[in-house]
C-alpha cells in the first residue's frame, strides 16, 4: 500500500487496463486524431479505428495479448507533467511540439538532428536520410539554443543526449558540439552513429571520447555481412567490429542497435546478445528496433511484416533459453518508483520516466561471474531465487 502511494499506483488502477480499452490514434490518411478500441482477438491485440472520411482501419497491436496486459500491469505512472511547456499559438502533440503542455513527464533524453547527410544510404532508414533531395544542418548556435532549452525543462531538465542524424559523426563541427554539451549538466552525452568513422579512424575516435562523448549508440544489425548487404546495401561486419575496438580502447562505451526486420535477422537475436556477452567490457547495451512499419502498405502486407515486442520477447527467449517473455521483461517506468524514492530522500524533483508500456520494455542482465556463482548471466528478476 505504501508502495503503491510512493509510485502512483492508484492512478494506474483507475485506468482500463483491461481489453477491450479505448484509445486515441491517428487516421492513416489524414493523420486527424480519431477514437480506436483495443481489443483481444485469438491471443493478440488489435486496434480498431475509423474516421468519418476515411473508413475504418485495423492494426496488430501485439502478437500476444498476456505480454500486453503483463507490461500495463506493472506499468507506474506518476506523472510530473512540464511545468514549462513551449509551443506556440497553443499548438501540441501529434501537430506542434516544443515540448507542449501533454506531455506527462520531462524527457529523460533529448534527441538532436545535427544533419541528414549520411556516409551509408540504407535500403533502411528511418531518417530517409540522403533521399530528400535538400540538405538540412543545423549550426553550433543552434545547437546551443537547444541544449540549453533541453536543460531549461522544468521540473526536471533532461539528463541524457543523443546527436542523430542523418550520420552525426560528419556534421563539420561534430566535436565541437560535443564539447559544448559537456559543461551543461548532461549525465550522457551520446552519439547515434553506424560507426563508420569511428571504424576508419582511431585519431578521430579519441578525439570524440577527449571532447566528451560517453557512448556511441551503434548500428548493429547482426553478424553476418549478408544483413548488412541486404539492409544497409553494402558488407559491414568487419567495420562494425573495428568500430567497437576503437571505441573500447578510447575509453566509451558502445550499446547495439540492431534494426529488426522479420525474416531478415529476427534468426540471429541470440548471437547478437552472445556477442554483447562477450564484450561486456565494452557493450553496456543491446536496444532492439523492431522496423517500423509506416506508410500506406496494405493491411496483409503491415501485418506480415510486422515484429512487435512480444514477437522480441518471444523470440530472445527461443534463442537465448535464459531470457524469459512473461517473467523478466518490464516496461521503463517501473523504475519510477525508484525516482520517486530519491526525490523524497534528497527533497529534488528527479526524472520520472513515462514512457508507454507499449512502446519499449527492458530487462537487466546480470554478470554471475561477478557473484563468483558460475559464468551465466541471468535477468535481474531471477536473482532472488537462484543467486
Ligand atoms: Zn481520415
Ligand atoms: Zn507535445
Amino acid at each position: 500500500m505504501a508502495l503503491n502511494r510512493l509510485c502512483g499506483r492508484e492512478k494506474v488502477k483507475s485506468q482500463a487496463w483491461k481489453l477491450p480499452s479505448a484509445a486515441q490514434s491517428l487516421c492513416p490518411v489524414c493523420l486527424q486524431v480519431i477514437d480506436a478500441k483495443l481489443y483481444e482477438q485469438d491471443g493478440q491485440v488489435l486496434m480498431g479505428k475509423s474516421c468519418g472520411e476515411h473508413g475504418s482501419f485495423k492494426e496488430l497491436i501485439s502478437t500476444d495479448a498476456k505480454f500486453f496486459l503483463k507490461m500495463r500491469r506493472t506499468h507506474y505512472e506518476r506523472p510530473s507533467g512540464v511545468d514549462n511547456p513551449n509551443c506556440e499559438n497553443d499548438s501540441h502533440c501529434p501537430d506542434g511540439c516544443g515540448l507542449c503542455e501533454q506531455h506527462l513527464s520531462t524527457p529523460a533524453m533529448i534527441n538532436i538532428d545535427l544533419t541528414n547527410r549520411c556516409n551509408l544510404n540504407c535500403p533502411v532508414c528511418f531518417a530517409s536520410s540522403n533521399t530528400t533531395g535538400r540538405m538540412c544542418e543545423v549550426s553550433l548556435e543552434q545547437v546551443e539554443k537547444m541544449l540549453n532549452a533541453g536543460r531549461n525543462i522544468k521540473p526536471h531538465p533532461a539528463s541524457c543526449l543523443q546527436y542523430v542524424g542523418g550520420e552525426p559523426t560528419i556534421h563539420p563541427n561534430f566535436l565541437e558540439a560535443v564539447r559544448m554539451a559537456k559543461p551543461m549538466g548532461f549525465a550522457q552525452i551520446q552519439a547515434a552513429s553506424n560507426g563508420l568513422r569511428f571504424a576508419q579512424s582511431p585519431e578521430f575516435t579519441e578525439a570524440a571520447a577527449e571532447a566528451g562523448l560517453d557512448v556511441v549508440y551503434l548500428q548493429f544489425d547482426g553478424l553476418s555481412d549478408e544483413i548488412y548487404i541486404r539492409l544497409r546495401g553494402r558488407p559491414l561486419l568487419e567495420t562494425k567490429m573495428k568500430a567497437v575496438e576503437n571505441i573500447g580502447k578510447a575509453g566509451m562505451r558502445v550499446v547495439l542497435v540492431p534494426t529488426i526486420a522479420k525474416g531478415l535477422n529476427d534468426h540471429q537475436l541470440g548471437d547478437i546478445l552472445q556477442f554483447a556477452i562477450e564484450n561486456v567490457d565494452v557493450i553496456t547495451a543491446i536496444s532492439w528496433q523492431p522496423v517500423a512499419i509506416t506508410g500506406r502498405i496494405e493491411e496483409s502486407r503491415r501485418r506480415e511484416m510486422r515484429f512487435t515486442t512480444a514477437d522480441l520477447a518471444r523470440a530472445l527467449f527461443e534463442q537465448s533459453g535464459f531470457i524469459d517473455m512473461y517473467r523478466d521483461w518490464y516496461p521503463f517506468s517501473v523504475v519510477s518508483p525508484f525516482a520517486r524514492l530519491i526525490e523524497i530522500v534528497k527533497g529534488q524533483p528527479q526524472m520520472r520516466i513515462s514512457c508507454h508500456p507499449h512502446c519499449g520494455c527492458a530487462t537487466y542482465l546480470i554478470d554471475r561471474k561477478s557473484t563468483r556463482l558460475n559464468s551465466s548471466h541471468i535477468p535481474l528478476s531471477r536473482m532472488p531465487s537462484s543467486a
